[in-house]
C-alpha cells in the first residue's frame, strides 16, 4: 500500500502522485515539494556541503565532530491520545546519545498512559533508543542519511530563497 512521503500516514484513495512521490493531501503535497526539488540538486554539491559539516563542529554543543544523522524516538500520552514521534538529530555522537536518553525517559514516564496505543508505541520507542545508544558510533565517513538530510536542507534553503 502507497505511503504518504511526507506524514506517512497510509493512502488508502486518491492522494496526490508528483514523480516517484505519493502525498496523501495538499498540504503534505506542498511540504513535499522539497523532495521534488531535492531530486534535482547535482551530486557534487550534496558531496561537497556533505563533507562540509561531517568534518565541521557540531551545531548542538560546537565541539568537535564528526557530525553526522542521530535519531532519537518519542512517544507521549494523554488518555485516548498518543502522539510519537522520530527527530533527526544532526549532531556529534555525545549530542545524539544525549537527545536519545532525553528521548528514553520522556516515553518511559509519559508514553503509556494513553489507550491503545500507549502500551503498544512505548516499548518500541524505548528499545528503538536503546539500541540507539548502544551502537552509537563515530562514523569516519558520512553516512547515507546524513547525505539524505543536507539534500533536504539544501532543497528548504533554495525553496525558502525562492519565496
Ligand atoms: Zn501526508
Ligand atoms: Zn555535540
Amino acid at each position: 500500500m502507497a505511503t504518504c512521503n511526507v506524514c506517512g500516514s497510509m493512502i488508502l484513495f486518491g492522494g496526490k502522485k508528483e514523480g516517484n512521490y505519493r502525498f496523501c493531501n495538499n498540504t503534505c503535497l506542498a511540504k513535499g515539494k522539497v523532495f521534488l526539488v531535492s531530486d534535482q540538486i547535482p551530486h557534487d554539491v550534496v558531496e561537497k556541503e556533505t563533507k562540509a559539516l561531517h568534518h565541521g563542529s557540531c551545531p548542538k554543543c560546537g565541539n568537535h565532530g564528526p557530525v553526522d544523522v542521530h535519531l532519537s524516538y518519542r512517544v507521549w500520552s494523554a488518555l485516548l491520545f498518543t502522539s510519537w514521534k522520530t527527530t533527526v538529530n544532526i549532531c556529534c555522537k555525545r549530542c545524539g546519545v544525549k537527545a536519545q536518553a532525553l528521548d528514553l525517559t520522556l516515553s518511559s514516564l509519559f508514553g503509556w498512559w494513553g489507550i491503545p496505543w500507549g502500551i503498544f508505541i512505548t516499548p518500541v520507542q524505548i528499545v528503538k533508543n536503546v539500541i540507539g545508544i548502544c551502537k552509537a558510533k563515530n562514523h569516519l565517513t558520512p553516512s547515507p542519511a546524513l547525505r539524505n538530510q543536507v539534500r533536504l536542507l539544501i532543497a528548504a534553503n533554495y525553496l525558502e530563497n525562492e519565496k
